[in-house]
């Protein structure tokens, strides 16, 4: 959610924070802005509403910005409208202090009443003004350096926030703090940057320092000083991460958006992911300090994780208990957060996030620790704040994700946690050597049949046209069918903005079917043999009621035309492992369909590829 940026160095700062935003672009935004520092000159603040293309436009591509020392900001607004008045950066009366935050500060009322009483006044409804004047506040009235100043704002603001901060003493650093909300740091030779995340880094540098909670610090030059909350320098224990990524993963080359060139690259991540953990044949986690003794040992598994992360860890449920014969639970992270059951300590805690800072799993993955659970975390970035606390990390290995719907990182997910339960089954003795083998074989398989789809991907194309009148988009399946229809079904709302329901096909009679008319389609999935003929009967229920039934399931199964008014036909594979294809049509159909209405499907409205809030 929300992007910051900072730049010091011998290059023009303005045109490398608004590539570095224009990167950042993919987390979510409502307006952008600028500050630039032109020797002692008070930094010029430049912002505008909407798309980054905006400042751009207002600034000439940076070039009317001249200096050498800047931040920069997307906001996606919580607290004030989305307008240029409460558009970062934000700074103090006399611009003492300048800067940019990217969080929510909890106790901002209490701490705005408090700066009014002393005299400030404000002129936007943010929290984040109010916590540049508290810096300004602190920093003046103990007449102390900007490491006691932040430090003082940290212990007395609640919430999160990564803030880039410039104080007009200091006219060549930038300091930064950070608590709850992610911020990196990266440097080259007599410059430094800082960013929110790692793409918008990606052309200038190749190792990043990861700022902890209650870190703060600063960029001079080249060099990067760490404090701690005391005020001590620790920047000798901080240590440089390397990154994998190369700068062309965060670029969309000839691809019309990021979300298609995403989807055709399934079949090169899954197979990353699969061969990161298939070794010899044989699934390897000890690599990650997973190993076959501690997966024969679990009671119980519990999954936390939100949206297409969640609908992944039910998949997961369905296989898992009929594999390993054991009890899976599946929470939202933002309600385990909240309630109370009884967890078996002798369980493992799995939780999912792309990009391993969703607020809301990482609360869960920590509560979860708390009760004395063992943690794994599936996460797309490395050295993010939940692979940084987990017990275990496995990694997906999609590569940067930028299209606000998950649609690779959702792919990989997937094939770890398919590894993790033909692991355990095996590892508890549940599944033997002969279909060990054979799971491996079909999960190895993955990568070419989805690329067998992803060629006839025009027939999806054409099949999209049809739902642009629809008024509602019911997805309906069983067991496997159902979890996939879930993912189905949000991708659907997420970028074409029709409404569109995933319902157990079992249940439709219960409710549902009293909307179905000429107006409503429905997906059906059925890829699981044994419950194949259940949901076409519900199919039929629904032609009955004027309804159109588009119905996806494997070659071979070429029965359904006679409940279904179109097919789509993915190629075979162990049930189990379907969700893995039958996914790419639904990716494919909501990415046309919102083509097709206009819509970029990069950056729907409204939402945010990285949920750092609550
Ligand atoms: N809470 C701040 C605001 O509303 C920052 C939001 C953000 O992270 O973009 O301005």
């Amino acid at each position: 959610m929300c992007g910051i940026v900072g730049y010091i160095g011998t290059k023009p700062a303005a045109e490398v924070l608004l590539s570095g935003l224009s990167k950042l672009e993919y987390r979510g935004y409502d307006s952008a802005g600028i500050a630039v520092r032109n020797g002692l000159d008070n930094p010029l603040i430049v912002k505008a509403k909407g798309k980054l293309k905006h400042l751009l436009d207002k600034t000439n591509n940076g070039k009317t910005v001249p200096g050498f020392v800047g931040v920069g900001h997307t906001r996606w607004a919580t607290h004030g409208a989305p307008s240029e008045l409460n558009a970062h950066p934000h700074c103090s009366d006399d611009m003492n202090v300048v800067g940019v935050h990217n969080g929510i500060i909890e106790n901002y009322q209490e701490l705005k009443e408090k700066l009014i009483n002393k005299g400030y006044t404000f002129y936007s409804q943010t929290d984040t003004e109010v916590l540049i004047k508290l810096a300004d506040y602190y920093y003046k009235k103990y007449n102390i350096g900007p490491v006691d100043a932040i430090n003082k704002v940290m212990v007395r603001a609640r919430g999160s926030y990564a803030v880039a901060i410039m104080f007009k003493d200091y006219p060549n650093q930038i300091w930064f703090a950070k608590k709850g909300s992610p911020l990196i740091i990266a440097k080259g030779k007599d410059e430094s940057f800082l960013a929110s995340d790692v793409p918008a880094i990606l052309e200038y540098a190749n190792q990043v320092y990861y700022v902890e909670d209650y870190e703060c610090g600063c960029l001079e030059g080249g060099n990067v000083t760490f404090y701690n909350l005391d005020g001590t320098d620790i920047t000798s224990t901080k240590k440089l991460v390397n990154i994998d990524w190369k700068a062309d993963a965060a670029c969309k080359g000839n691809y019309p958006h990021f979300m298609i060139k995403e989807i055709e690259e399934q079949p090169r991540v899954v197979e990353d992911t699969l061969n990161a953990y298939i070794k010899d044949n044989k699934i390897d986690f000890d690599s990650i300090g997973l190993s076959k003794e501690m997966l024969s040992k679990y009671e119980n598994i519990y999954i936390f994780a939100c949206g297409s992360a969640y609908h992944t860890g039910i998949v997961a449920q369905y296989i898992i208990e009929s594999m390993c014969n054991i009890p899976v639970r599946v929470d939202l992270a933002s309600e385990f957060k909240y309630r109370n059951y009884p967890l078996n300590k002798n369980g493992l805690a799995i939780v999912i996030s792309q990009s391993g800072e969703t607020k809301d799993t990482y609360e869960a993955m920590i509560k979860a620790k708390e009760c004395g659970l063992n943690t794994m975390a599936i996460v797309n970035v490395k050295g993010s704040t939940i692979t940084r606390d987990a017990d275990i990390t496995a990694l997906t290995y999609a590569g940067p994700e930028i299209s606000v719907a998950t649609t690779k990182a959702y792919s990989c997910q997937l094939i770890v946690l398919y590894l993790l339960a033909v692991q355990m089954g095996y590892a508890k003795g549940l599944v033997d050597e002969k279909k060990y083998e054979y799971y491996i074989n079909e999960l190895k398989q993955i990568p070419s049949k989805i690329n067998e789809i992803l060629d006839e991907k025009v027939e999806i194309q054409k099949l999209a046209n049809k739902f642009l009148s629809m008024r509602d988009v019911f997805f309906i399946g069983r067991g496997i069918d159902y979890a996939l229809c879930m993912e189905g079904a949000l991708k659907l709302k997420e970028i074409t903005y029709i409404n569109a329901n995933a319902y157990a096909a079992g249940e439709l009679k219960h409710g549902t079917i009293s909307l179905i008319d000429e107006h409503v389609a429905t997906v059906a999935v059925l890829t699981q043999e044994d419950l194949f003929e259940k949901t076409q009967s519900n199919m039929v229920e629904i032609r009955a009621r004027e309804g159109s039934v588009i119905a996806l399931t494997t070659y071979g199964n070429y029965k359904v035309d006679q409940a279904s008014n179109d097919q789509v036909y993915v190629p075979e594979i162990e049930d189990i492992f379907a969700p893995s294809l039958a996914i790419i049509p639904l990716q494919l159909l909501s990415y046309y369909v919102s083509v097709n209405k206009g819509i970029d499907p990069d950056k729907p409205k409204n939402l945010a590829k990285s949920v750092t809030v609550e």
